[in-house]
């Protein structure tokens, strides 16, 4: 699973249905839904995170 900050449980939560997409810049952002109460959760990732969300399940869109 991946984890993320969730805004609302105001911790750590594992990301349901990760995306990763391209910023226009370039930079990478993983998209996805806090297990627990279904927030929307976004991470910046670096080139190294992205492989490893990719390892961990999440589906690319860049
Ligand atoms: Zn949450």
């Amino acid at each position: 699973m991946i984890r993320g900050y969730c805004m609302r449980c105001k911790g750590e939560v594992d990301i349901r249905s990760p995306i990763i997409r391209q910023l226009a810049n370039g930079t990478y952002m993983l998209e996805g839904y806090c297990i627990n109460c279904g927030t929307k959760v976004t991470k910046i990732l670096s080139k190294e995170e992205v492989e490893i969300a990719l390892d961990n399940g999440a589906k690319k869109e860049f």
